[in-house]
């Protein structure tokens, strides 16, 4: 298998309007995050090789979308907390501390037995896990899942799920009006939200301005612009090439840097209105291992993706 490379059209681009653009934070939209992953999940299984795999994470998508709608009020931070946080340029529901509620723990349940109706031999073993585990180990795979630790003992396939659930935790939060108006962190390859690593980058048609880049945050979903063209790890602006698989639209490709070898995807709408950044993300596998054979390192996590579970999951 092969795949097309081309040189950075945009090397530069960054460098032309320095800081022109303020910081610009798009919180997750309720109604909708969830309810268009799980659709677009569902649309991408068709005639995909993956495709039972990608159709129940659209069931999971669809599942977190039940108990975002009807997600119990929980602790924000208070006023003096939001104004610390943002003078000194810290995320406000930061993952490593903040101290988590464990409505978290109740959208686990709902999950797990939303998938009971025709799990695989596989997956019910996985809920089964997830059952039998007490309230000490599920906040222990939390506190790995958040650290993007997913070599933990006792991972087994539950991690995605735990990661789903805590997904929804965060994206209410992200969501909460009280948290409206984040700027971009001083350190801003992390969410000015919940502090974890971007999954994608997404080119937006329709916001106000077009054809912006937007990081998508791993965990809550936040999105927060950054410069085009530009390393997500290290910042390089010149060093930079995009992959896509051959023969595709290239809605989804990959950003190299040559410099640190790193890279992150990055979803366009402007190619396809319906790309996901987590969705897309999954279905695009084949193109993380190109891009992994070719030398380059992943540097943002898909926590509902566990290298080598893809399978059993
Ligand atoms: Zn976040
Ligand atoms: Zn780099």
């Amino acid at each position: 298998m092969s795949f097309d490379t081309t040189q950075n059209p945009l090397a530069g681009v960054g460098q032309i309007n320095p800081g022109e653009k303020p910081a610009d934070v798009h919180p997750p939209v309720r109604p909708a995050v969830f309810a268009d992953r799980a659709r677009r999940f569902d649309a991408l299984a068709a005639g995909h090789a993956l495709g039972d795999y990608l159709r129940l994470l659209g069931r999971i998508s669809a599942l977190q979308h039940e108990c975002l709608r009807d997600h119990p009020a929980v602790a924000l931070p208070t006023a003096d907390a939001l104004a610390r946080a943002l003078e000194f340029s810290m995320p406000p529901v930061p993952v490593t501390g903040w101290p988590r509620d464990p409505a978290w723990r109740t959208h686990l349940k709902h999950i797990v037995a939303g998938l009971r109706t025709d799990a695989t031999p596989a997956v019910a073993a996985v809920l089964d896990a997830i059952d039998a585990a007490d309230e000490a180990e599920l906040e222990r795979l939390a506190d790995a899942v958040l650290a993007a630790d997913y070599a933990v003992e006792g991972a087994a396939g539950r991690l995605p799920l735990i990661a789903a659930a805590l997904q929804v935790y965060w994206t209410h939060m992200a969501c909460a009006p009280e948290l409206a108006g984040l700027k971009r962190l001083d350190v801003d390859n992390v969410c000015p939200c919940c502090g974890s690593l971007p999954v994608t980058s997404v080119l937006r048609i329709g916001y106000e301005v077009a054809n912006l880049r937007y990081l998508h945050c791993s965990i809550c979903n936040t999105e927060w612009n950054l410069t085009r063209a530009r390393c997500v790890s290290c910042g390089e602006l010149q060093k930079i090439s995009y992959r896509h698989i051959e023969g595709s639209q290239g809605s989804v490709r990959a950003e190299c840097c040559e410099a640190c070898h790193g890279y992150l995807k990055i979803v366009q709408q402007d190619k396809d209105p319906l790309v996901d950044p987590v969705a897309d993300d999954l279905a695009s596998l084949t193109l993380d291992l190109l891009v992994d054979e070719a030398g380059f390192e992943r540097t943002g996590p898909n926590p509902l993706f566990i290298p080598g579970n893809t399978g059993e999951a």
